[in-house]
């Protein structure tokens, strides 16, 4: 467990940026595997992510609200609605989800249409 505030938050930070730019980039049409992979990927992300009592709080939080990995965008507003259960936990304020737009854009949208880019 991280003993301090102040690292804890920059991890949220570094990790939440991340996080919702894997979404960012799911594919829009995902196939099968694809899907179980960004599930199975959300279940091991709660449960190794490193401030134990988050990683708590988070599987409860999968538990109630399982990931949604139809599609880039049930994933991504899945990840904004999620964020705004642990903003709300935290009293912090709400994001507002339509205005995700591309602000986790990757910087490779180049990469868009290449194989494994
Ligand atoms: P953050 O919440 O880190 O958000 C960073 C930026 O993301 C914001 O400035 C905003 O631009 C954007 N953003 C905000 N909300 C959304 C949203 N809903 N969708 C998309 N983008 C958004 N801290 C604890 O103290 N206790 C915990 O139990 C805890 N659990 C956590 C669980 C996880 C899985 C993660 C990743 C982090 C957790 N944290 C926890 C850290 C906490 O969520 C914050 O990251 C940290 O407090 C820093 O907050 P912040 O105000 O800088 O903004």
């Amino acid at each position: 467990k991280l003993g301090n505030e102040t690292v804890k938050a920059e991890l949220g930070r570094a990790t939440w940026k991340y996080f919702h730019t894997v979404m960012a980039r799911f594919p829009e049409k995902p196939t099968q595997d694809e899907q179980d992979a960004l599930r199975s990927y959300i279940h091991l992300f709660a449960r190794l992510y490193p401030c134990g009592e988050c990683a708590e709080h988070f599987q409860g939080h999968l538990n109630k609200y399982p990931p949604q990995v139809s599609s880039r965008k049930a994933a991504a507003g899945w990840a904004c609605f999620v964020h705004n259960e642990v903003n709300a936990m935290l009293e912090k304020p709400e994001f507002d989800c339509n205005n995700l737009g591309s602000f986790y854009d990757c910087g490779c949208a180049e990469d868009e249409n290449e194989e494994g880019g």
